[in-house]
């Protein structure tokens, strides 16, 4: 397996095609499409060694399957948004093709995070003979990787997961999102819910807050939110009692968010203008910064990582393991901000596993289900190495005293 498709040349669409450039060993033939061919065009230039290009829409099944015969890719990647996903499956389904993501699927009406429209998929990938890799982006995707890697090494049983995910960086804008806007905001939105003994708890959204000590950062105010890896965390990581993520948004974040809001700028139902009908949050993201664009000036870092505690050797243990990875260093090495960098790589290095026969299976997996070590060891080397630190474990309710 030497070929691969990545759909999408968005900010972390277009890391991963680099990363995969830098990388001829594993991927000898690299196809990049997107809707836009200009953006594809830009990546191909920038890129460290030759890919093919080309015009896709990837909402349109038959336009994936005609792309997929002419390239013949070993496995897809889509970086496109998480409303691609199932059309993307389909496409992989019908032309035998392994396929892979780093955000889970969401109908446009309704911002409803689950995974239960993938892994509906999981008997007719395996009756096919391929496998779907989902979420193997940072968070989800490292992070659930992190949570696999210590339930085999560090713990004998996992009871609580913190995810913790702060991004201290300045882009100098006055409102600006890290990634898609249209999937951010709508991510942020949402209710907030955590589980517990084996129950979702909802809160209002941001209606939690903590601070939480980062590394490399320092503390910084965290609000627990709900986020996608936790549904399949609580299914994959045996014995654990509790599960919970938080991140930082800051004041001036949430100002905005509140009054966009407000005005109704946020709303996902479609609104009639002079006669035609306009979804308002598609019409915002026309107005605010793309993510790539944010990378030039940008500064500060992001620091991610999951804080467990549990049982090893019959003695209460806890951990933080973490990444912390730096804007401008991101920008120097590959012109994209950490965020992209952070969502990019691990796809790549995903990717990487799945062409080497490391990651290999029939049917639908998130990706803690396959095996931690070769990628955590590759994702080092491809740019983000990642740390553990020992934590007493008495000292773990404190961390997250609540405001
Ligand atoms: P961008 O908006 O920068 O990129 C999205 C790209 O997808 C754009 O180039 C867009 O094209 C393309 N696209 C959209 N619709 C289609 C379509 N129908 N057919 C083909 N291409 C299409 O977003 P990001 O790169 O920031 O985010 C990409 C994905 O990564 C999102 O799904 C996001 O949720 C996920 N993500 C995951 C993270 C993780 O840690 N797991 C973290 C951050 C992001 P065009 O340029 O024409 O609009």
């Amino acid at each position: 397996m030497d070929s691969i498709l990545i759909i999408g040349a968005g900010a972390a669409g277009s890391v991963a095609a680099k990363k995969c450039a830098m990388n001829r060993d594993v991927f000898a033939k690299i196809h990049l499409a997107s809707r836009t061919l200009e953006k594809c065009l830009k990546v191909q230039k920038e890129c460290a060694t030759p890919i093919t290009v080309s015009q896709v829409d990837a909402d349109d099944v038959s336009q994936v399957v005609a792309l997929i015969e002419e390239k013949r890719p070993d496995l897809v990647l889509n970086m496109a948004l998480p409303y691609q996903d199932l059309p993307v499956m389909d496409a992989c389904l019908e032309t035998g093709v392994h396929y892979m993501d780093t955000a889970n699927y969401e109908p446009r009406d309704e911002a409803r995070y689950s995974y239960t429209w993938q892994w509906a998929y999981h008997d007719r990938f395996k009756d096919r003979g391929i496998m779907a890799v989902l979420g193997c982006g940072f968070d989800p995707g490292v992070i659930s990787i992190f949570c696999a890697y210590a339930q085999r090494h560090l713990f004998d049983e996992i009871h609580y997961i913190d995810i913790v995910d702060c991004n201290d960086g300045q882009h100098g804008k006055a409102f600006a999102t890290n990634f898609n806007p249209e999937i951010n905001i709508r991510e942020v939105t949402q209710r907030g819910k955590y589980w517990k003994e084996g129950s979702w708890i909802e809160i209002d959204p941001m209606s939690v807050s903590c601070m939480i000590d980062y590394p490399e950062v320092g503390p910084r105010k965290s609000y627990l939110i709900y986020h996608e890896e936790e549904e399949s965390l609580v299914l994959n990581i045996k014995g654990l009692k509790q599960i919970r993520f938080w991140m930082t948004f800051s004041d001036n974040y949430l100002k905005h968010l509140e009054v966009l809001q407000n005005v109704g700028l946020t709303r996902i139902d479609p609104v009639v203008y002079k006669g035609v009908e306009i979804v308002p949050l598609e019409f915002l993201k026309q107005l605010l910064p793309e993510p790539s664009s944010l990378a030039e000036n940008y500064t500060g870092k992001t620091s991610i990582g999951a804080i467990m505690r549990g049982v090893k050797d019959g003695r209460q243990e806890a951990c933080f393991m973490y990444n912390v990875c730096d804007h401008a260093q991101t920008y120097r090495e590959i012109g994209a901000q950490a965020v992209s960098y952070t969502t990019g790589v691990p796809a790549a290095t995903g990717a990487m596993m799945v062409m080497k026969g490391l990651w290999s299976g029939t049917g639908v997996f998130n990706v803690e289900q396959l095996p931690p070590e070769p990628f955590i060891e590759e994702l080092a080397r491809q740019g983000l190495p990642w740390h553990v630190r020992k934590i007493d474990p008495r000292s773990y309710k404190e961390l997250f005293e609540t405001a």
